[in-house]
Formats: structure tokens, C-alpha cells, sequence
């Protein structure tokens, strides 16, 4: 974030930001004249064309109509093609690096007359940033030469090779992404009868699940042009060069309409404004600023550019991006259960020779916690650990071995389950899941339960509001505090010691209680007088405070105990729960209503 600080120089370090200017410009300079010692060789498009055929070419950057490259024995050159699209395809064939640019017009041979006056232009853009951080209200300026360029790397649909089927499990972030990509392929189906569909999908999930993945799956599927960027590639040290990438890169988009734009690390540019040290002429809020302004310009009729996010921050990011007509679609990229695992790894494991030991169903069971680039990673260890043997395929062992290896890189990161936190945590959710169907009556069907961490969570329970509740009596928010201890209850019935992971479920039971006592008066010995309303405190003495909170400390206690007596009761049930968990991972109502034979709550799903 240093960076960041730039602009706020004061008079007494300007001096050294500008001969910091200039030495780098220099050297720069420097660098870039050796390069051009190396002598470019200009050869025609059709000597070019033969060299790719001949396999001769190493790699090469198109740029609008100029392709520079290297060949294999390290002759660089430069030719030009008139946009002749096979050109890609037959790079591919043979298997040439490439890179493609956005057509910017790039300036040939300005560029050695640029190449000269660069000091000078480092030297006006310092002095430019700096006035800038003074405060000059002027940003946007279009970027200081090319420096506004949008940055991002575009894929044509023919270099993309990723759809659906390239990932595994999934399957819940697939289906919501049908329908951008149905859209993509067929914008008027649903602008003919005056739908608006989202134009902006926010992927979130931890790293490695597949968010990238995902969308350029979205790209495959919907065989549309694909622009790349990071979240940070749009800060710069100078004010107004995010805003004006962003510009920049929306441009280019809406030329090759319909088409993504995929920001990964969304929350480099879309953190809460106003957060910062900058005050109100951030450069990263300009920056945000274009790119919610660029997504309110989306204009219906026109063919759609989809705006594809990625995150696992949701929490820091800004409320003004995830409004109507922004980027208004989430959709959850969670680490993979048991069976998404297995099917990623069939995924990897079809491109390395296996022996015939080996068993996917027990490589995915002892990787719990494992994202999807983990797996990746850990069948490349596999196969790398084969090879150092010599050995012809890979085996088990080998998988041994590289399991401890990713474990222990993961181990830093903190993500990594022991089987003991594993099994503390299937008690811990089979509590709240039990509760919850002991005290059908009060409480909302259960969902799904889940031991597949998410975020800082290690485990979920999920309900379905069965209806929207304006009023919730007393019996109702009683059993909502039983069923957020039920969790902390299986701990203590099932293990000597309890874990921390309980904290969110009793500020949830603390919240509620303290509700009851000050907003309801629901508590004989405080009585009917409000002590507190959403916004603002009211005043009440010591005393009352005292017996408010004794109030409080009163209705956890009973429902403690009543968690306690109703888990307890219950105790062969919650350990064919817990055990079913560790088993699956991720159990349905359905299923849970059939493993502990429970009449089954009606299902009030609208189809089927
Ligand atoms: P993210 O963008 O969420 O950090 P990526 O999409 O970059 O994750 O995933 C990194 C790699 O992990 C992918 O290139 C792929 O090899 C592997 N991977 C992740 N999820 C899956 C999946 N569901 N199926 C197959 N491979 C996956
Ligand atoms: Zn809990």
C-alpha cells in the first residue's frame, strides 16, 4: 500500500520523488536500449506464417495488427497482419506462446521517438501525480499517454477451452450461471419481454475453489470474448489511471459485445469508500467510482457485456456495487465436499499415468479442506514424486507423500482440519440440526447441514424461513437461543473439553435474549418499560442495568439447560447424525429426516 502514500507527499520529499522519477526513468531507458541492440528482424506476414508452420517461433505478442516475437533460436522480430483471425488458430496448433492486446493503435515507430523523450514525460508525469495529491479535483485525465490502457489480457472464444464440464462439482454455482450464460448467447430471449437480467455475478469463495475457473467457463459456454484484469492492476501510483483503465477496458468490451470482463480480487478497488486514508480524492474511489458509473451505462438494447467478480472478502466491499442493475447476483464458490472432491480429482487425475492402486474415493476422503487448486496440486506433487523415482506411473504412496506436503503449505494458511476438529465440528452442527427438529413447531425447517468450512466458519447449519415473520412471539425466540447453544451443547455431552467455536452462536443467543428483555418486555423481573430501541440508548440506572442483564444471563441459563435435556434425550440420534457428517459432509433435510427416520417436514419449494 505504499503506493498509496505517494500522493501525499508533502513540499520536503518532493525534491526526491521527482530524481526518484528520473533515475527509473533512466534506467529504464537504459534497459530498454539494450533491447533494441538485439536487432528486430522485419519480415513479411507470409515468412511469419511459414516460420509458425515450421515450428520455428518461440512466442509472440499481437498487438492490434503488429506481432512482435522471438523465434527458437532467439532471433526477435516484428511483422504485420491485417487482422487475419487464423492466425490464432494456427498459433495454437503449434503450440506458440501468445499474448493479445487490445487493438490500441499502438505507436510503431513513435515509439523510438517516445523512447527518447522519456525522461522528460516521467518527469511531467510526477509532476502531474503530485499535483494531483495536492488536491486538484481533475482526475480522469484519460490516463498520461498510454498508461490508461486498460491492462487487461483478452482471450478470443477459440483460445478458450474451458466450459462446465472443466468443473467439477460445483454444481449449485453452475446452475446459477446458466442463465448469464443463456443470456449471453441470446440477449433478446429475455429483453423481449422486458426482463432485466443481472449484469453484474459476484463470485465469492475462498482462493483455489474455482472462481476463475468458473468464469471462463461462463466464457467458453456462452463462446464470447473473455477480458481478464485484477482488482489491483487498476491502482497506479498516478491519480486517475484506475478510473481511466476502467474506461478503457469497458470500451473495448462493448466493441466485442457480448463479452465478460472478469475482475478477480474485486476488493482491491471495491472496498467501502471513505475507508481510506485519502479522503474523498482516493484514487482507488475514482477508480470504483468509473466502474459503478460504466456499469449504470449499460444500455438494454444493446448486445450485453457481463461484469463477473471474484472475492472472499464480500464483508469489506463497497453496498453501492452490490445494488440493482450492479453487481446484484451472488453466487457461493465453497471448498469442495466429499463428492465435488472426487470429481475434481477425476478431473486431474486424467492427465497423469496412474497405477492401479489407485483409489479417488479414498484420496478425497483424507483431503478434507481442500480447495479445488490444492487437489490440483496435490495430483501434480503425486506425479512429480513418481517421476523422481523413476517410476512409470504413480501411486498411492506417492499421493502419501504429496498429501503431507500440500497439508503442510496449507498448514500456514490455516486451513487445514484435523480429524479431531473435524468430529468436534459434525457434533457441534448435528446439535443445532437436532435441536432444530426436536422444535419442529418453532422453528424454521432445517436446510441443509454442512462440516465444509466456509470463510472463518468450520461448519453450518442452515434453515429456510418458512414465511416472512413480522412478529415472533416468546415460545419462538426462546427456541431460537436453544437451538444456537444446541451446537455448544453436543460439545459439551460428547467431549471432555469445549472449543471457541461456539462465540458466534452466543453472541446470536445474547443478541435475542437482550431483545426479549429490553425491546418486549419479556422478562417479569425488568418489566414492561422499554430499555432500548434500534437507534439510541435510553438511560437507566445501575440498578437496572444489574437486573437487566441478570434478566439476560436468566433466559440463556434455562434454555442451556432445556438445549442440554433435549440433546441429551436424544443422544443416539445426535451421534448417528454426527457420524453421518463426517461421512457426507454435506447432508439435505431429506436425508437427515431419513438417516434418523423422522416424518419429514413439508417441502415448500414452489416446483419440484
Ligand atoms: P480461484 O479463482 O477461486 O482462486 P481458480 O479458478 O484459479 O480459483 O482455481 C485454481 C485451479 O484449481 C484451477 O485452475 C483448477 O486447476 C483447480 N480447480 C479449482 N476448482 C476446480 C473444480 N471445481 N474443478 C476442477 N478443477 C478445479
Ligand atoms: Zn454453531
Amino acid at each position: 500500500m505504499s503506493r498509496k502514500k505517494f500522493k501525499k507527499y508533502t513540499s520536503g520529499p518532493r525534491n526526491l520523488v521527482i530524481m526518484a522519477a528520473l533515475l527509473a526513468a533512466s534506467l529504464l531507458l537504459l534497459t530498454k536500449l539494450t533491447d533494441l541492440s538485439q536487432a528486430i528482424e522485419k519480415i513479411t506476414f507470409s515468412t511469419f506464417l511459414d516460420k509458425v508452420q515450421a515450428d520455428e517461433v518461440k512466442e509472440v505478442k499481437i498487438s492490434g495488427a503488429g506481432i512482435a516475437g522471438e523465434l527458437k533460436n532467439g532471433q526477435q522480430f516484428e511483422t504485420v497482419a491485417g487482422g487475419y483471425e487464423k492466425t490464432w488458430d494456427l498459433l495454437r496448433e503449434h503450440k506458440v506462446v501468445f499474448e493479445v492486446e487490445p487493438a490500441n493503435g499502438k505507436m510503431g515507430y513513435l515509439w523510438y521517438a517516445f523512447l527518447l523523450l522519456f525522461p522528460l514525460i516521467a518527469f511531467a508525469g510526477a509532476w502531474f501525480a503530485m499535483r494531483q495529491g495536492k488536491g486538484g479535483t481533475s482526475g480522469g485525465s484519460g490516463g498520461i499517454f498510454s498508461m490508461g490502457k486498460s491492462r487487461a489480457k483478452v482471450f478470443m472464444p477459440s483460445t478458450i477451452k474451458e466450459n462446465f464440464e472443466s468443473v467439477a462439482g460445483a454444481n449449485e454455482a453452475k446452475e446459477e450461471l446458466k442463465d448469464v450464460v443463456d443470456y449471453l448467447r441470446n440477449p433478446k430471449k429475455y429483453t423481449r419481454l422486458g426482463a432485466t437480467v443481472s449484469r453484474g455475478v459476484l463470485l465469492v469463495g475462498e482462493p483455489g475453489n474455482g472462481k476463475t475457473l468458473l468464469a471462463r467457463a461462463v466464457a467458453g459456454e456462452a463462446n464470447c470474448p473473455f477480458y481478464s484484469i485484477s482488482g489491483s492492476d487498476f491502482i497506479e501510483v498516478f491519480v486517475g489511471v484506475g478510473a481511466s483503465r476502467v474506461r478503457d477496458l469497458f470500451a473495448e468490451a462493448r466493441k466485442t459485445a457480448p463479452s465478460i470482463i472478469f475482475i478477480d480480487e474485486i476488493d482491491a478497488v471495491g472496498r467501502h469508500r471513505g475507508s481510506g486514508m485519502g479522503g474523498g480524492n482516493d484514487e482507488r474511489e475514482q477508480t470504483l467510482n468509473q466502474l459503478l458509473s460504466e456499469m449504470d451505462g449499460f444500455e438494454t438494447h444493446k448486445d450485453p457485456v457481463i461484469v463477473i467478480a471474484a472475492t472472499n472478502r464480500v464483508d469489506v466491499l463497497d453496498r453501492a456495487l452490490l445494488r440493482p442493475g450492479r453487481f446484484d447476483r451472488t453466487v457461493t464458490v465453497p471448498y469442495p465436499d466429499l463428492k465435488s472432491r472426487e470429481l475434481i480429482l477425476a478431473v486431474h487425475l486424467k492427465k497423469i499415468k496412474l497405477g492401479d492402486d489407485i483409489d479417488a474415493v479414498k484420496i478425497a476422503r483424507g483431503t478434507p479442506g481442500f480447495s479445488g487448486a490444492d487437489l490440483a496440486n496435490l495430483v501434480n506433487e503425486a506425479a512429480i514424486n513418481a517421476s523422481k523415482k523413476e517410476q512409470d506411473f504413480t501411486t498411492m504412496i506417492d499421493f502419501e507423500d504429496a498429501r503431507d506436503k500440500v497439508m503442510l503449505g496449507k498448514e500456514s494458511k490455516s486451513m487445514s482440519l484435523t480429524e479431531e476438529d473435524r468430529r468436534i465440528t459434525a457434533y457441534h452442527e448435528a446439535g443445532h440440526a437436532l435441536v432444530s427438529l426436536m422444535l419442529p413447531k418453532e422453528l424454521d425447517p432445517l436446510h441443509k447441514v454442512t462440516i465444509v468450512p466456509r470463510g472463518s466458519a468450520l461448519g453450518v447449519t442452515h434453515s429456510l424461513p418458512e414465511r416472512e415473520k413480522y412478529n415472533t412471539n416468546k415460545v419462538e425466540m426462546l427456541a431460537k437461543i436453544v437451538m444456537s447453544l444446541g451446537g455448544r451443547v453436543a460439545e459439551e455431552l460428547v467431549f471432555n473439553e469445549v472449543s471457541t467455536g461456539a462465540y458466534s452462536d452466543f453472541v446470536n443467543a445474547t443478541r435475542i435474549a437482550r431483545r426479549m428483555v429490553c425491546h418486549y418486555g419479556m422478562s417479569d423481573d425488568v418489566g414492561l418499560v422499554i430499555y432500548e430501541q434500534d437507534h439510541g440508548k435510553y438511560q437507566y440506572s445501575e440498578k437496572m442495568a444489574e437486573k437487566i442483564d441478570s434478566a439476560v444471563q436468566g433466559i440463556i441459563d434455562s434454555c442451556h439447560q432445556r438445549s442440554r435435556e433435549l440433546l441429551s434425550e436424544n443422544r443416539s440420534k445426535l451421534d448417528a447424525l454426527a457420524a453421518a457428517l463426517l461421512d457426507k459432509e454435506t447432508l439435505y433435510a431429506s436425508e437427515i429426516y431419513e438417516i434418523l427416520g423422522i416424518e419429514p417436514r413439508q417441502d415448500l419449494r414452489l416446483v419440484k
